[in-house]
Formats: structure tokens, sequence, C-alpha cells
């Protein structure tokens, strides 16, 4: 691409902030050089998303920017991991300097707020795809991992669950309405939970984000940690903008399988409930117990007295084609 490295020095050479000390040398030479604080762990992830698969064809730069680094993130919480920076791969058709401005103005008030520096990355013409991978440290040993839940844990969620996928829906679908700004900020603008990751960590056993839905992304946590739950779905944590536009049953099963909330899903033994209770008493983040592991596998749904068996379905991309 012409004009590559004066694309890099404009849009990427200073962004975001090293909160955790530990970059010595970010974008501009072959490599970045890190150095790793003492007893740390390294905890590292990648996510790519692709114009018309993870996004609508002609979305701002912005929304992108917010929706990429905000997945991305989520995986760091997921683990329980302090984010600490990330690179960038961009394969971009053209170069548009109004949606590279808006993307890279967004993604650095992201990276600021979240104390990431981005160390550098790799720019090709093609198709517009966009990759973050993102680094975070650990204590030795205290990554979150989905293989911990036991029966009789607890099954907590954050915030609420379907929001993305209505806000998903009201552009495919053209809908105008007092909702649409809430549901489709909850879409472009996904909210690592890292905060609450970093609360939760010590009471946890078991944690994952929710990508897929969280009947699919809850069965990564059983068939890990080699357990089933039970699950009250009257508990499911539902906006009332989602509810609003369009009821209980629609949202419901939006929360079910919608997937991209990019809450966290996670699990804590019985006796610490109050415990976690009290670390959560300010915070600013919903948490709500939607259910209970158990140790035979497989999902049930409990509610008014009936118990019935669940397929855990969600998202897969080599089963539904396309995402959006
Ligand atoms: P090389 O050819 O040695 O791989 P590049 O020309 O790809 O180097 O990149 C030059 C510098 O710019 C490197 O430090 C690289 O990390 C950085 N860089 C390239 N693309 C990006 C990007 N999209 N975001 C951040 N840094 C980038
Ligand atoms: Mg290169």
């Amino acid at each position: 691409m012409s004009g590559e490295f004066e694309l890099i020095r404009r849009y990427f050479s200073d962004l975001g902030y090293d909160q955790s000390g530990s970059v010595r040398l970010a974008v501009g030479d072959d490599c970045a050089v890190i150095a790793p604080p003492a007893n740390r762990d390294l905890v590292l992830s990648i996510d790519t998303m692709v114009e018309g698969v993870h996004f609508l064809a002609g979305t701002s730069g912005d929304k992108v920017a917010s929706r990429l680094f905000g997945a991305a993130l989520s995986d760091l919480a997921a683990m329980a991991a302090t984010p600490a920076f990330f690179t960038l791969a961009l394969t971009l058709p053209s170069t548009d300097s109004i949606w590279l401005q808006a993307f890279s103005v967004r993604l650095a008030e992201l990276a600021r707020q979240y104390g990431v520096q981005l160390i550098g990355g790799d720019t090709t013409r093609g198709p517009l795809t966009l990759s973050i991978q993102v680094h975070g440290w650990t204590h030795p040993g205290k990554a979150l991992l989905r293989s911990g839940a036991r029966p009789g844990d607890r099954i907590f969620v954050t915030g609420t669950l379907g929001d993305s996928k209505g806000g998903l829906e009201t552009q495919l679908k053209n809908i105008h309405g007092a909702q649409v700004p809430y549901l489709q900020h909850r879409f472009y603008t996904p909210e690592p939970r890292i905060d609450t990751a970093l609360l939760i960590a010590e009471y946890a056993t078991a944690a994952i984000d929710v990508s897929d839905g969280l009947l699919a992304d809850l069965n990564h946590i059983l068939e890990a940690s080699n357990v089933g739950a039970m699950i009250n779905p009257d508990e499911l944590p539902i906006s009332a903008e989602l509810h609003q536009w369009v009821g209980a049953a629609q949202s419901r099963e939006w929360a079910l399988t919608g997937g991209e909330d990019f809450e966290l899903c996670f699990t804590v033994p019985a006796i610490l409930e109050p415990k976690l209770s009290w670390a959560l008493r300010d915070h600013r983040v919903g948490v709500t117990c939607i259910g209970q592991i158990s140790a035979k596998p497989g999902i049930l749904f409990s509610e008014g007295g009936r118990v019935w068996p669940v397929e855990p379905q969600g998202y897969n991309h080599f089963i539904n084609k396309h995402k959006v």
C-alpha cells in the first residue's frame, strides 16, 4: 500500500496508554519490546472482524473500533486478567481518511480508558478485516478458567442479555423508536467487564464471556468442568428497553441465544455468595444469579415448578453462514 508508513504514523503511532509500565518500545521498529513485570503470567487472545460478517458494510470507523476493542478486551475480562497492551492487524480496501480518523480516534479513547497501549501491528490492502490481539497479566496460576465449576456453585451473569441481538435486529429491519439508540449502543459498544472480573475473581470458580449466546457459552463451562446446570429463565436479566421493544418471549429467546453481549457468565460456590454480594455492594454493574451447577451433564430449565431439558444452541460460524 502506498503511503502505508504515513498511514501508520498518522493514525496508529501514539495510541493508548501504558498503565502497566511494561512497554519499552511500541510502534515503529520491526518488533515491539516488552519488559514483563516480575511474577505475572501473560494472558493473550486475538479477535477478528470482517465487514459483512461481523458488522454491516458501510459501518463508520468509530463503531467498528468500539465493537472490535470491546470484544477483544472482553476475553481478558473472562480470564480475570488486567489488560496491558495490544496489537492491530488491518486489511483495508482503500485509504479512506474519514473512516480511519474516526476509527483511530475512538480506538485511542478506549485504549486510554482501559490503560492499554497499541504496540504494533500490520497493515495490508484487501477486503476490510480487522484483528486485535490483546495481552494482559494475572498473578501466577490465577487466570479464571472455564474448567473450575463444581456442583452446587451458583451461576451469575453481569448486566443484561439480548440487547446486542436487539440492536442488530433494529438495523436489519430499519426500526425507529425510543429503544433503538440504547439497543444499537449495546451492539456497537460492548463494555468489557474488566473491573467486575477483577472484583469477582477471588470468589469465582469458572468464567466465560457471552459471545455466542448464554446457553452456548454456559455449555462451554459445563463441558470443561464436566458438570450440568439448572437455570431459572425467569431470572434472566433483561433490559427494560429490550422488553418494551419485543416483549417477554422474544427478549428471553435473545437473552439465551442472541450472543455478542460480552457480559460475563461465572460460577461461585454457594458458601461464598454473601462475600460476593459484599464485594459487589457499590459496584455499578448489575450481577444476577440465574441458576446453579448440578452434577449431571446437560442444561435443565426450572420455572414455576416445571423442569425441562434444553439444547445448548448459539451462534456457530460454520453453521450460521452470516452474522449480519
Ligand atoms: P515490517 O515490514 O518490518 O513487518 P511494517 O512495515 O509491517 O514492518 O510495520 C512497521 C511498524 O509499524 C511496525 O512497528 C509495526 O508494528 C507497526 N504497524 C504496522 N501496522 C500497524 C497497525 N495497523 N497498527 C499499529 N502498528 C502498526
Ligand atoms: Mg509487516
